[in-house]
C-alpha cells in the first residue's frame, strides 16, 4: 500500500500541474489501497495569501481528488483537519520541528548562525565574483565552527539567528537514488549548510517536509522535478534525522511547444524550430486550472486529457474500454512521459468531446447544468425549469459515442437551446432563419403545411421519412438522392432540402440530431405552434 500526499504551498493560484501531480498521487494511493493526504506547506509566511486554501481544496474536490486525510472541508463547509497525523498545516507544527532541530544540535549536526542579511549578501557577491558555488559552505560558513563563547555572546546580545544543518565534513562523494520517474540518478553530496529553521523559528520547506513525510508515514514522495536538485540535501536530512527515506519520483512539468518560424538569411528558406518550455502561469491561460472549467471541459475530460498527455498508453486503453471510468486505468509511474507532458488544446477538445459523448442524458444534464449556472445562467434557468423535457432532449442519440455535437459545455446553447420556446421565439423573431436556398420562399408554407398535415406522432421514423419523400416528389424535389444526382436539372432540389426546411423551421438551425426524434421530444403541440409562424 502506498501512502502519498499532495503538499502545496498556499500561493492563491492553482496550476494545472498541481492537479496533475495530485492526480498521480491519488491514483497510486487508491490503486494500492493505501492513503492519500493533503498537507499545507505554508512555512513561507510572507507569501501566504488569504483564500489560497479554498482554491486548493475546491479544485481538488471538483476534480474528484479529495484526500483521505489532511485538510478537508467539514460538513458545514469550514476547514477541518482529519486523520491520525494532524495537524496537517505546517505552521501549526512549529513545536514538532523545533524538537527535531534541538535533537540535531545536541548531536552536533546543526548549529545557530548569526549572519546578517548584509553579511550573506556580501558572501554571495564574493562567491559570484570568484565563480564559486554560492551558499553557506566552506570558508564562508563562519558560524559552523564558532566557539561556544561567541555563540553565547551573540545570544546574550539578543541577535537573531537561523539554525543550519552541518553538512558532512567530507564534501566529496556522491549520492544515488532510484527515482520513480527518472530512473537511477546520481549527484554529488550536499556540502552547503542549509537553513533548517528561520529566525522566527519557522522551518524551511526542506526541513519540514523531511520531518512530516516521516511522521505522516509517506511511502512515496511524488512531486515536481524542480525539487530534483534538492535531493542530496533531502536525503542527507533523512539520514541525519535517522529516518528511512521514502521513495521519490520527480514529475516533469507540463510543457508547451513554441514554434518559431525563421527565414534563413542565406538561403531565404523558412525553417521552423520547435522548442519546449514550461507552461507558464504568466503567459499561458491554460496553466490555470480555472481555464478548463471556464472553457466548459467536463472535469472527467480534464482528467482524461492529463492522463492522455502524460501517458501514451491511456489513449489505447480508452479506445479498448470506452465505457469504463478513467479510474480503471492502471496508472504506472515509470510509464509517464519522461520528457514531460505536452500541453495540447486540440487534444483537450477531442478528449472533452469523447467524454461528453459517452455520458448519458442524466450526466450531461448534471454536469452541463453545473457549468451553465456559472457561465450561462439563462440556459441554466431553462434547464432547471424543464428538467424532464431537457433530459429527453439530451437523450436523443444517447448514450453512445455517435453523438459528438457537444464538444464543450458552451455548445449546450446551440445544441439544446432551441428546444426551449423562449430561446426559439427569440431566434424566430429575429427572423434570420437559414432556410435551404433550393426552396423558393413562396413555397415554404405549402410544403410545411403538407408536412404538418401528414405528420403522425405515432408512426415510426421510416414511415415519416417516406412521407417526406412523397411530399418532395409531389413538389418537384427528388425524393431519391440517386435520381437527383443522375439528373439534377430535372428537379428544383431534393428530399434533403425539404427535410432541412422543416428542421430549420422547427429548430432555427440546420445542426440538430435526428429530426424524427427531435419532433417526438418537442411534441405535436409545440411542433404545430412553431410551424404556424411559417404557414399562411
Ligand atoms: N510545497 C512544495 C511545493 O509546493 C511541495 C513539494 C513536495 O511535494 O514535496 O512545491
Amino acid at each position: 500500500a502506498m501512502v502519498t500526499r499532495y503538499a502545496p504551498s498556499p500561493t492563491g493560484f492553482m496550476h494545472i500541474g498541481g492537479i496533475f501531480v495530485s492526480l498521480i498521487n491519488k491514483r497510486l494511493a487508491v490503486q494500492s489501497k493505501g492513503a492519500f493526504y493533503l498537507r499545507l506547506e505554508d512555512t513561507d509566511v510572507k507569501r501566504a495569501i488569504p483564500g489560497a486554501l479554498d482554491t486548493i481544496v475546491d479544485a481538488m474536490a471538483r476534480y474528484g481528488l479529495d484526500p483521505d486525510e489532511g485538510v478537508l472541508r467539514g460538513p458545514d463547509g469550514s476547514f477541518i483537519q482529519q486523520g491520525p497525523y494532524a495537524p496537517y498545516v505546517q505552521t501549526e507544527r512549529a513545536a514538532i520541528y523545533r524538537d527535531y532541530a534541538i535533537e540535531l544540535i545536541r548531536r552536533g549536526l546543526a548549529y545557530p548562525c548569526f549572519c546578517t542579511v548584509e553579511e550573506l549578501d556580501a558572501i554571495r557577491v564574493e562567491q559570484t565574483a570568484l565563480k564559486a558555488k554560492t551558499g553557506y559552505h566552506g570558508r564562508w560558513a563562519k558560524w559552523r565552527d564558532a566557539s561556544l563563547a561567541s555563540v553565547e555572546e551573540a545570544l546574550g546580545r539578543g541577535l537573531p539567528f537561523v539554525m543550519r544543518l552541518r553538512a558532512p565534513d567530507d564534501p566529496s562523494g556522491r549520492i544515488e537514488w532510484k527515482d520513480g520517474v527518472k530512473g537511477t540518478i546520481s549527484m554529488p553530496v550536499n556540502d552547503v549548510d542549509h537553513v533548517l529553521l528561520k529566525s522566527d523559528g519557522i522551518p524551511t520547506y526542506h526541513f519540514a517536509h523531511a520531518v512530516d513525510d516521516h511522521l505522516m508515514r509517506t511511502t512515496h514522495v511524488i512531486r515536481g522535478d524542480e525539487w530534483m536538485s534538492s535531493m542530496p540535501f533531502h536525503l542527507q536530512l533523512f539520514r541525519y534525522l535517522g529516518f528511512k527515506p521514502p521513495s521519490y519520483a520527480h514529475v516533469p512539468p507540463i510543457q508547451k511547444l513554441d514554434r518559431v518560424e525563421e527565414k534563413d538569411a542565406e538561403t531565404g528558406e523558412t525553417k521552423t524550430t520547435d522548442s519546449r518550455r514550461k507552461l507558464s502561469k504568466r503567459h499561458d491561460p491554460e496553466a490555470n486550472v480555472d481555464y478548463y472549467f471556464e472553457a466548459g471541459v467536463p472535469e472527467a475530460g480534464t482528467i482524461e486529457y492529463l492522463l492522455n498527455i502524460a501517458n501514451s498508453a491511456f489513449e489505447d486503453w480508452r479506445r479498448g474500454s470506452p465505457q469504463k471510468p478513467y479510474t480503471d486505468f492502471p496508472l504506472k509511474l515509470n510509464k509517464l512521459a519522461a520528457g514531460g507532458a505536452l500541453s495540447d488544446l486540440v487534444k483537450l477538445s477531442n478528449v472533452s468531446q469523447g467524454v461528453i459523448a459517452r455520458m448519458n442524458a442524466e450526466e450531461v444534464y448534471g454536469n452541463g447544468l453545473r457549468w451553465a449556472k456559472r457561465f450561462d445562467p439563462e440556459l441554466a434557468a431553462l434547464m432547471e425549469q424543464h428538467p424532464d423535457y431537457t433530459r429527453r432532449a439530451l437523450h436523443i442519440e444517447r448514450p453512445g459515442a455517435k453523438n459528438k455535437r457537444i464538444v464543450t459545455w458552451p455548445d449546450l446553447r446551440p445544441q439544446l437551446g432551441y428546444f426551449y420556446d423562449e430561446l426559439y421565439d427569440a431566434l424566430a423573431t429575429a427572423g434570420n432563419f437559414d432556410f435551404p436556398e433550393a426552396i423558393p420562399a413562396a413555397e415554404r408554407p405549402v410544403l410545411l403545411q403538407q408536412l404538418l398535415d401528414t405528420y403522425d406522432p405515432a408512426a415510426g421514423k421510416d414511415a415519416w421519412f417516406d412521407r417526406i419523400r412523397e411530399v418532395s416528389n409531389q413538389h418537384g424535389y427528388a425524393g431519391d438522392m440517386k435520381l437527383h444526382k443522375a439528373n439534377p436539372a430535372a428537379y428544383k432540389g431534393h428530399v434533403g432540402d425539404v427535410s432541412q426546411l422543416l428542421r430549420v423551421a422547427l429548430c432555427g438551425t440546420k445542426n440538430t440530431p435526428d429530426l424524427h426524434e427531435v419532433m417526438a421530444v418537442m411534441g405535436i403541440d409545440r411542433v404545430r405552434t412553431r410551424l404556424s409562424r411559417f404557414l399562411t
